[in-house]
């Protein structure tokens, strides 16, 4: 059975999203640690907490996905956004420690400006300074679309970031069907060749989830706008083979499509059918 889910809203606790997710067929899921926008973050709920550790034992839900806010910007020219994104991701991270072993999906961010090579050095300085050996919580890179001065559309620009961090072996990448599609990476006629890049460029050891979306635009686009599973210019039987491939087969997959929870149940029924 493959592991996979939706994005779903945190607002009424962690135990409130695992009944979600059962409710939709869905044995993982993924969720914003705080309002997505970037504002604080509500106290950790330890009761909470601890009823949807059992509930999740229970029911089989594995390897949940926390989003970092994506308006965080590690390499922003402005050093107090900076800081403001090092100061947000370091607390996610503390508080991800009440969910030991699962990830932490963050947007690398865009340079504005400043230039490639330095936005990748900030990001890499940022995970320098909030990863932790104790930890238990992998953070991943997502792979973008390269809108604007987006970093890590580029397999070779999130390999330069990893390369940089000195606790690699916290590190990880989460790959987004939408945006590498958007980016240039033509999973849809050569899926293999793609792979190929990517374990020689980063290493498919490194690839820990998979969100799986179409795309409202065409190859190469390099805009990020999500669509609903076969209905965007990657079609259901360009994902049919993402979830299907001896590769990527056993990783978590979460969809982040313009649904509501209804059209989030069908699309994993259709999703499992095609398993
Ligand atoms: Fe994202
Ligand atoms: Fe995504
Ligand atoms: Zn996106």
């Amino acid at each position: 059975m493959i592991t996979i889910g939706c994005h779903l809203s945190s607002s009424k606790g962690f135990l409130h999203m695992g009944k979600e997710a059962v409710s939709i067929g869905a044995n993982t899921f993924q969720f914003f640690t705080r309002n997505p926008r970037g504002s604080k973050a509500k106290a950790i709920d330890e009761k909470d907490v601890e009823l949807f550790l059992q509930y999740a034992e229970e029911q089989k839900i594995e390897r949940i996905l926390a989003h970092a806010p994506y308006t965080l910007n590690a390499c922003s020219a402005d050093p107090s956004t900076r800081e403001f994104a090092l100061m947000t991701m370091k607390d996610d991270l503390e508080r991800m420690e009440y969910v030991p072993g699962n990830c932490y999906n963050f947007h690398p961010g865009s340079h504005v400006g400043q230039g490639i090579e330095k936005g990748i050095q900030e990001i890499a300085d940022t995970l320098n300074r909030i990863l932790k050996p104790e930890q238990r919580t992998t953070v991943l890179l997502e792979t973008m679309s390269g809108k604007g001065s987006e970093v890590g559309s580029r397999f070779e620009e999130l390999a330069q970031i990893i390369d940089q961090v000195e606790l690699k072996e916290k590190l990880g990448v989460c790959l987004d069907t939408c945006h590498v599609y958007d980016a240039g990476y033509d999973i849809v006629n050569d899926l293999e060749g793609v792979l190929e890049q990517f374990h020689r460029i980063i290493g498919l050891e490194r690839l820990r989830a998979i969100h799986v979306n179409d795309s409202k635009n065409p190859f190469a686009s390099h805009k990020d706008r999500h669509e609903k599973i076969g209905e965007g210019s990657l079609g259901l039987e360009a994902i049919r083979r993402v979830i299907n491939h001896p590769k990527l087969r056993q990783l978590p997959f979460y969809l982040e499509t313009p649904n509501e929870l209804e059209g989030y149940a069908a699309e994993i029924r259709m999703l499992r059918e095609e398993v």
